[in-house]
């Protein structure tokens, strides 16, 4: 909770922390509402200028607290300015990257849970890079506010002439974010709390690639949260050649924990399934993902493979996505085709790696 000179970092407290924190500093809890609307609507990021707090409160949070922020290390364009990714550096020099992408009515976020990955799915980058550590609370809900922040900035608009602000968040940048379960879970209720950012709750998507206490947790806690799940292969023979943590997790007990998810949220859940040429993209894949999601509210999202340089498969054709598509909506299955964004700036699935010539 204390950054490396004790002062608190307030974007790592939850509501009823926060209340504690000032109380603790002897600082009335009537002030926590407008110190939120500092933090999460307005991007204040300097206590002097929370001019509606008295003076003597501001002194003390300079005094005590801080505020996470990035140092932007580059930033990356794509589709027209529609698709941008950061790479924004941590206090303790670290890296990390985050992507804004805006399509139609929609403006997601895409923000990473941890600096690298220790799960070495076989082809992302992240993986491939290693894993370096969790990231805090503070710094998963910050680069949402950061790109808020960068949407304010630009004076951005929608099309209606309404200033364009952040709509949805993905946590799918680097890492795994149900390793990192509490501190993706304040964050995440930080940004969705009328006084944060008010995002929806089904307007807000978790990928796991299968860390199945996670989901566990997620159905006991009745987390309001869209859950994707990463399968990629439908038999645990296929799944243990492109995903590693499929050694720790079966596929068998990932579906319990699907089911069990799926019952308790009456939710349907999000299965993504990066296609790889002679990987997983043929006929009889299509029919084992089909018997595999039978009984499950399911809508499967095929990813056409990113390329990254630790990982020779390639692209499925758009024929052969095509096909898949068809034989799983045969099968009474919902499917959608990622729209593939920002791929030459490295920033679509699995290509994140905070690597500086990415
Ligand atoms: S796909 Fe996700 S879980 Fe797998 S290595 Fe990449 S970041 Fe980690």
């Amino acid at each position: 909770m204390a950054c490396g000179n004790e002062h608190v970092d307030l974007l790592n407290l939850d509501l009823a922390s926060l209340a504690l924190q000032l109380k603790a500093w002897g600082i009335a809890t009537a002030h926590a509402g407008h110190l939120r609307r500092y933090l999460y609507r307005d991007g204040v990021r300097d206590f002097a200028a929370m001019h509606e707090l008295p003076p003597r409160v501001r002194a003390q949070l300079a005094e005590s607290a801080t505020i996470t922020t990035f140092a932007i290390e580059r930033e990356s364009r794509a589709d027209d300015g529609l698709t941008r990714k950061y790479l924004l550096r941590l206090h303790d020099g670290r890296q990390i990257e985050t992507v804004l992408m805006r399509t139609g009515r929609r403006t997601t976020v895409c923000v990473s849970s941890q600096a690298g990955c220790p799960l070495g799915c076989v082809f992302c980058a992240t993986g491939q890079a290693g894993f370096d550590r969790n990231l805090t609370a503070g710094e998963i809900a910050g680069q949402a506010l950061f790109a808020q922040q960068v949407l304010r900035d630009a004076g951005a608009v929608r099309n209606d002439g309404a200033p364009d602000r952040v709509s949805n968040i993905v946590v799918m940048g680097m890492g795994e974010p149900l390793l990192n379960y509490d501190a993706v879970m304040t964050a995440l209720d930080n940004l969705c709390d009328p006084g944060g950012l008010a995002i929806g709750f089904k307007q807000v998507t978790i990928s796991t690639v299968g860390v199945v206490p996670g989901i566990f947790r997620m159905a006991s806690e009745r987390r309001p949260y869209s859950l994707a799940v990463s399968l990629h292969g439908a038999t645990q023979t296929d799944r243990l050649r492109l995903l590693p943590v499929a050694r720790t997790w079966s596929l068998e007990e990932l579906m319990d924990a699907c089911r069990r998810y799926a019952a308790a949220l009456h939710r349907k859940i999000f299965f993504e399934w990066t296609v790889i040429a002679g990987e997983n993209d043929g006929a009889e894949h299509a029919a084992a993902l089909a018997e595999l999601l039978h009984g499950i509210p399911a809508q499967v999202n095929l990813i056409p493979l990113n390329p990254t340089t630790g990982y020779a498969g390639s692209t499925a054709a758009d024929s052969a996505v095509a096909t898949f598509r068809e034989l799983l909506q045969a099968s009474g299955i919902k499917v959608s085709i990622r729209q593939r964004r920002g791929i030459e700036i490295a920033a679509g699935c699995g290509q994140l790696a905070a690597s500086p010539n990415a």
